[in-house]
C-alpha cells in the first residue's frame, strides 16, 4: 500500500520568526527527494487550505474570528499574521486530507510534513500552534466518516496538552502521550498527566519520562503501554504525532533518543497498525529544533522510513555525547511504566496484570 506525503511549497509561510522557521519544510523535502524520491511507495500530494467548516470541526467561531483579526494571546510564542494564519489553515487542511486519503483505498499511510499541533485548544492558540491539525483530522473522521475508535500516539518530546484538552471527555479517542516530564519542560507542571474526564476517563494515557531517556527505555514504554492498550482498544486508525525533538541533540528539549530510536518508534507503530487497523496511520512529523537544520530532516526521515517499513541508513550528524547510553533511565522508566499501568488498570484489562 502507498504512502502519501502531504506537502506544499506554501507551507513556508508557517514561519514564526524564532526556532520554527519557514524554510524547514523545503529543507526536509530536499533530503526526502534525494533519499526516497524514486521510491514508488511514496506519492507527494498537495493539500488545500482548510475551510471555515473544517476549522469548526474543532474550533469555536469566536476563536476563528479572533485569529482572523490577528489578535495574538502570546505574540512572542505564537504570533498571528496573514501568512501565519494562511499557513495554519493549510496545515489544518493537510491534516484533514491525510485522514481522508487513509480512509480511501488508495493509501494506507499519510504523512503531514511539518504538522502536529499539540498545544492549541478549541478556543486558543498556544506553543507554536494555531489550528489543531490533529484534532481536525480526528474529528473529520468521526463526524464525516463514522469512525468510532481513533488512537492518537503523541511521541513528541512535549506533552500534548492541547490534544488532551480537545478530547479529554471523548471515549472514541484514546490519547497516548509519551513525553519528557512536564515538570522539566514546556508545557510545564500544570499538565499533571491526567487520565481523562467524565466519559473519557481512562482514555488518556500519559507517560512522563526523565530527561535523557534513551532508546531502550522508550522501547520498554512502547512494548508495555502503547502496544497492549492499542491491541485492547482496536482503533480503526492510528494518528501519530512526532518529529525529532526527542533526539539527544535537539536544542529545546533534553531527551536522549538516537535516529535509530526515532526509527524504532515509527517501526513499532507500523507493526501495531498492521495488527489492529490494516496498517492505517496518519503521521504528523513536525518537531525538531536545531538552528543549522542538520538534525531535524534526518529525524523526520528516520520516522518516515520506520512507518513505511523501509531501511534507514543515515549516520548520526553529531557524535554521541560523552556518557550517552541507550539504556539511560531504563530502571526509572520501568517504575514509571508500572505506575502508569497501575493507575489505568481499572480501565484496561491489559494493565490489570501489573
Ligand atoms: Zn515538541
Amino acid at each position: 500500500m502507498r504512502t502519501a506525503i502531504l506537502y506544499s511549497e506554501k507551507m513556508r509561510e508557517y514561519d514564526l520568526g524564532h526556532v520554527l522557521t519557514g524554510e524547514r519544510y523545503e529543507r526536509f523535502m530536499r533530503l526526502f527527494r534525494e533519499k526516497l524520491g524514486d521510491n514508488p511507495v511514496f506519492e507527494i500530494v498537495e493539500p488545500d487550505y482548510a475551510t471555515e467548516a473544517d476549522l469548526k470541526l474543532v474550533h469555536t467561531q469566536e476563536y476563528i474570528r479572533r485569529v482572523e483579526r490577528y489578535e495574538s494571546r502570546d505574540p512572542h510564542d505564537t504570533p498571528l499574521s496573514p501568512p501565519v494564519v494562511r499557513a495554519a489553515k493549510l496545515m489544518a487542511g493537510a491534516g484533514k486530507l491525510g485522514g481522508e486519503l487513509v480512509q480511501s483505498a488508495a493509501f494506507s499511510k499519510a504523512i503531514v510534513i511539518g504538522g502536529g499541533v499539540q498545544h492549541a485548544g478549541r478556543d486558543y492558540e498556544k506553543g507554536f500552534g494555531v489550528f489543531s491539525d490533529v484534532g481536525i483530522c480526528a474529528e473529520n473522521l468521526m463526524q464525516n466518516y463514522g469512525l468510532e475508535r481513533i488512537l492518537i500516539l503523541d511521541a513528541d518530546a512535549h506533552a500534548g496538552d492541547g490534544i488532551y484538552a480537545i478530547f479529554r471527555r471523548d471515549p472514541r479517542v484514546l490519547f497516548v502521550s509519551i513525553h519528557q516530564d512536564p515538570r522539566t519542560l514546556y508545557p510545564g507542571p500544570s499538565y499533571s498527566n491526567p487520565i481523562g474526564e467524565a466519559e473519557g476517563q481512562g482514555y488518556s494515557v500519559n507517560v512522563p519520562l526523565l530527561p535523557g531517556t534513551g532508546d531502550l527505555a522508550y522501547k520498554h514504554v512502547l512494548d508495555n503501554v502503547f502496544v497492549p492498550v492499542a491491541e485492547e482498544f482496536q482503533p480503526e486508525v492510528i494518528i501519530m504525532v512526532d518529529g525529532s525533538d526527542t533526539h539527544f541533540m535537539d536544542r529545546i528539549t533534553q531527551m536522549g533518543l538516537t535516529l535509530k530510536g526515532i526509527y524504532m518508534i515509527a517501526d513499532k507503530v507500523r507493526q501495531t497498525a498492521d495488527n489492529v487497523c490494516q496498517g492505517k496511520v496518519i503521521e504528523f512529523a513536525g518537531s525538531g529544533y536545531d538552528p543549522e537544520g542538520t538534525l531535524f530532516p534526518r529525524g523526520w526521515l528516520a520516522s518516515i522510513c520506520g512507518l513505511a517499513g523501509i531501511e534507514f541508513d543515515l549516520e548520526e550528524p553529531y557524535p554521541l555525547p560523552v556518557g550517552h547510553r541507550a539504556d539511560y533511565a531504563a530502571s526509572e522508566t520501568r517504575r514509571i511504566v508500572q505506575a502508569v499501568r497501575s493507575t489505568l488498570s481499572p480501565y484496561w484489562k491489559c494493565f490489570a496484570s501489573s
